[in-house]
């Protein structure tokens, strides 16, 4: 028989794929002994059997009918029982977090009885009731699918009548009368009464959890997130405690480091006289953790002493949810906290300080991604500015944008490629979509845990939250601070480092991150703060570390002087691609347009023979800002007629001038490019008349630029420097290609050196980025000194993708079919296109040992991808300049994964 029920004494932490991650945490904390309220986890198999089968399977009846027995018989309670009944929450817990997308019901177990009871046993008619009316809106909602808002509408009139803000205010009388207003929205709204049977509640709560799985807005979550939708969630039953028996009961949620900045330090919310999640729908504002200890300094001991010991236990920021109960204190959740990418760089390099971690295990703390976060430009300070208010730094970066009050609205305006601020009074899980839209997310409630926090963070969204001056009116769509009042469409700017909130746009000045990897350590701690410094010098060991610790070395996709020389400052090794087609536009485009026109051998030679001083001085340029370092240059790859006019213009053009009658030699020339661009014209040119191909029919080209790739370096040799080219083909199917290419190459490279009396030394290689390239990698290496793997290329001819039209035509709808959880443009589909990469890596080698495999496709400088070519066994990856920092972080990381 499958088990799928496990009490919280029988696992662990690290079987968070069945038991979820707060099932597989709970576990853990109660095998270390700290108060965890008794409970038991379904695992998340019997959910991928629930949603398979639309029903539970047969055995998890009897399973929990006998874990609730267990439970029963543990605490002397049964559950619901008229006189002192046990209650139980029923949450969920996927394998990875997905923070506020599924669902809670708390208080199971509450009936017209056993209210009574609970009442009589807490010695606290108020509480009992309180509860009773929770349980009520929560199964509404959750359970039997009521729009929230019924019951928080009816909350909120309760309280109007009364005259009070807050829930607390309401008495026995007021709960009781909510109670049955609720239950008659109930039947109103569901056609079936409350169900007063416990085990019935349990059983509906349960399945509506494993329900919450497949939500739209949970589903939007993982595909963000890149989580596989078929893994299901986990539920836990566990006893309740209660936070909401008064003034010395609570709930909090803490963190052991602040998780916004990573200054060291224990960092939370807590609300008293709350349940559930109250403290992070900011339904109240909190106190923080030194408000507690002032309040309740035994519990707040209590709550240090757990938390440091569970930072010890798992060697890293933990979130804790926890409730006091009548000064006693009851962990309900932890794991390992999200994150700022500052504070991971800053908490990564303290826990090595503290002895908790080495250097190896801190750069495995940090991501590629969190690193190009940091890069991210900030505020100038010095501008003049307008401050309207200031609120939680909850997610830093800084965001400028056209305030919209809605997640409809911040959707639409971005799809029409504004920049917005999703301003809300506080967000939920329904925002998720405006929030993905939005530049930033500015909330005038909650603090740096509620929901809109949280997410903004996992997002690496700029966020300020809890702007409590900011009065936000959805319904206007309009806020005010004090009498400035902010419109729909009114431009704001919002910094997530700081709190603060600016009325207009306000200018973006570099990162002290960009400016310490662009202008080195010293730079960027000129005057900075301690917080900037702390993050700087974070930095710093790290990517250090990750360049000691790196196999791949990493190069620059660089066509420019310009590129080449930002390059190197940021650390690229060599250039790993020239893409020479750049040198061919602008006012050049006309030389090749006499290239492809010449009449006869003479007028060829003759065009070719004028491009040859300035594809020289391209490559001695180039040469010369990369002195020392391999630079790579590929031989012409796009098709000619790319060089040549569009074909409608200049048939419209011809047409019009031969209507009116026109001669001269204008229309000539025309004709004449007509003709040209006509016998060029391809249905496929990706696939056409293009790379080696070109080159061996289009007579002269390749050996034109292997002249000047010669007499360039024989120039720079002159020179006293150190040039040092490879040469690379492009779009290579068959060795026969390669070999001849290669003939004629070597015959140029031999002749310029005979000219100028030096010695070029060259490796010619090429690519790899046709799937025959990559079958024949064992023959093509017996030609190749080096296989550069173009997975660009090899992506849209492995799946028969146009590079050029797909993601706006397909991916979008494959994307939400679930075909693939990302572009394989953007990260390297490792079981197709990266299967090429390994046979053609591992046959090449064969050939010829040692053979130097590097990558130039865009896929060089996706964190994901570097790991796979690290795997792989490749010597270097090569990517856009602006990539490079992330490209060393990430094959460090790779190294010591
Ligand atoms: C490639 O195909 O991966 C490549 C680097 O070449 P290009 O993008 O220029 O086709
Ligand atoms: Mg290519």
């Amino acid at each position: 028989m499958t088990k799928y029920v496990f009490d919280f004494t029988e696992g662990d932490k690290d079987q968070k794929d069945l038991l979820g991650g707060k099932g597989a945490n709970l576990a853990e904390m109660t095998k270390l002994g700290l108060p965890v309220p008794p409970g038991f986890t379904i695992t998340t198999e019997a959910c991928r059997e629930y949603l398979a089968h639309g029903s539970a399977p047969g055995e998890l009846r009897v399973q929990v009918t006998t874990a609730l027995r267990q439970l029963e018989d543990t605490l002397g309670r049964r559950l619901g029982d008229r006189h002192d009944p046990l209650l139980v929450s029923v949450r969920s817990g996927a394998a990875f977090s997905m923070p506020g997308m599924m669902e809670t019901v708390l208080n199971i177990g509450l009936n017209d009885a056993s209210v009574k009871g609970l009442a009589e046993e807490s010695g606290d008619e108020r509480f009992a009731w309180d509860s009773y009316r929770r349980l009520l809106q929560m199964f509404g909602k959750t359970v039997l699918e009521i729009p929230g808002e019924v019951f928080s509408d009816m909350l909120d009139k309760a309280k109007s009548t009364k005259g009070v803000s807050s829930d607390v205010d309401l008495d026995v009388d007021d709960l009781q009368a909510l109670v049955a207003t609720f239950k008659d929205a109930v039947r109103e709204h569901s056609g079936q009464e409350f169900p007063q049977h416990p085990r019935e509640q349990l059983d509906m709560a349960i399945n509506a959890v494993f329900d919450s799985w497949n939500t739209d807005r949970a589903r939007l979550y993982r595909r963000r997130e890149r989580i596989p939708q078929h893994l299901g969630t986990a539920v836990n039953v566990c006893t309740m405690v209660f936070g909401n028996l008064g003034q010395t009961s609570g709930t909090g949620v803490a963190f052991t480091r602040d998780p916004a900045s990573g200054r060291p330090g224990a960092y939370g919310d807590y609300l008293s006289n709350a349940q559930g999640e109250d403290v992070v729908a900011g339904i109240r504002n909190t106190l923080s953790l030194d408000d507690l200890k002032a309040l309740d300094p035994s519990s707040h001991k209590q709550l240090i002493k757990v938390m440091r010991r569970l930072e010890t236990h798992y060697r890293d920021l933990c979130d804790i949810e926890f409730t006091i109960e009548r000064g006693k204190l009851w962990m309900l959740q932890t794991r390992v906290g999200k994150r700022t990418a500052a504070a991971a760089f800053r908490i990564a390099a303290q826990l090595v300080d503290e002895n908790l971690i080495t250097m190896d295990e801190a750069l495995s703390r940090v991501s590629g991604s969190q690193l190009a976060l940091l890069m991210f430009p900030h505020f100038d300070r010095s501008a003049p500015r307008e401050l309207l208010t200031t609120g939680m730094a909850a997610s830093p970066g800084a965001a400028v944008g056209r305030a919209v009050f809605d997640s409809p609205t911040a959707k639409a305006w971005a799809d029409r490629g504004e920049q917005v601020v999703l301003v809300r009074r506080e967000t939920n899980p329904d925002d998720l979509e405006g929030m993905i839209a939005a530049s930033g997310i500015l909330t005038a409630r909650g603090g740096k845990t509620s929901h809109a926090a949280v997410v903004a963070r996992g997002m690496g969204k700029t966020c300020v939250c809890g702007a409590e001056e900011l009065d936000v009116d959805a319904s206007t769509r309009t806020a005010r601070v004090g009498t400035v009042l902010i419109e729909e469409g009114d431009e704001i700017s919002i910094d997530g480092s700081t709190g603060e909130i600016f009325l207009g746009p306000m200018p973006v000045v570099p990162s002290p991150v960009e400016t310490y990897i662009e202008a080195g350590l010293a730079s960027a701690l000129k005057g900075a703060d301690d917080e900037t410094t702390a993050l700087v010098k974070a930095v710093d060991r790290l990517l250090t570390h990750a360049d000691i610790r790196r196999r791949l070395a990493i190069r620059a996709n660089a066509d420019t002087t310009e590129d080449a020389v930002r390059a190197r400052s940021l650390g690229a090794q060599g250039i790993g691609l020239c893409r020479t087609e750049h040198m061919f536009l602008g006012d050049r485009r006309v030389l090749i347009e006499r290239v492809i026109l010449a009449g006869n051998t003479e007028e060829r030679d003759a065009a070719l023979a004028a491009l040859l001083p300035l594809q020289r001085g391209d490559f001695a340029e180039l040469l010369d800002a990369m002195d020392g370092l391999p630079v790579n240059i590929r031989l012409l790859d796009p098709p000619l007629h790319e060089f040549l006019p569009d074909r409608t213009e200049l048939a419209v053009k011809v047409a019009l001038a031969e209507a009116r009658g026109e001669t001269g030699e204008q229309l000539d020339v025309d004709r004449k490019l007509l003709a040209a661009v006509q016998r060029l014209h391809e249905s496929n040119p990706m696939l056409g008349l293009r790379g080696v191909r070109l080159g061996l029919l289009t007579p002269g080209l390749f050996a034109l630029q292997v002249r000047a790739i010669g007499e360039a370096m024989a120039d720079q040799i002159a020179a006293g420097k150190d040039p040092k080219v490879e040469i690379m083909v492009p779009l290579v199917g068959s060795i026969m290609e390669l070999l001849l290419v290669r003939d004629e190459t070597e015959q140029i490279l031999a002749d310029v050196a005979a000219e100028r009396g030096v010695t070029l030394t060259v490796p010619i290689g090429t690519m790899i980025e046709l799937p025959r390239a990559a079958l024949t990698a064992h023959r093509i290496a017996e030609a190749a000194d080096f296989f550069s793997f173009g997975t660009n290329d090899l992506t849209q001819t492995t799946w028969g993708f146009s590079r050029d039209d797909v993601e706006s035509t397909v991916f979008a709808a494959y994307l939400e079919k679930g075909v693939f959880t990302i572009s394989p443009f953007e990260t390297i589909d490792a079981d197709g296109v990266g299967r090429l990469v390994e046979i053609a890596a591992k046959e090449g080698r064969t050939t010829k040992p040692g053979l130097k495999l590097g990558v130039c496709g865009e896929h060089g400088g996706d964190p994901e991808s570097i790991h796979f070519f690290h795997r792989t066994g490749l010597d270097y990856v090569s990517c856009s300049p602006f990539r490079l920092p992330v490209a060393r972080l990430e094959a460090g990381r790779a190294a010591v994964s």
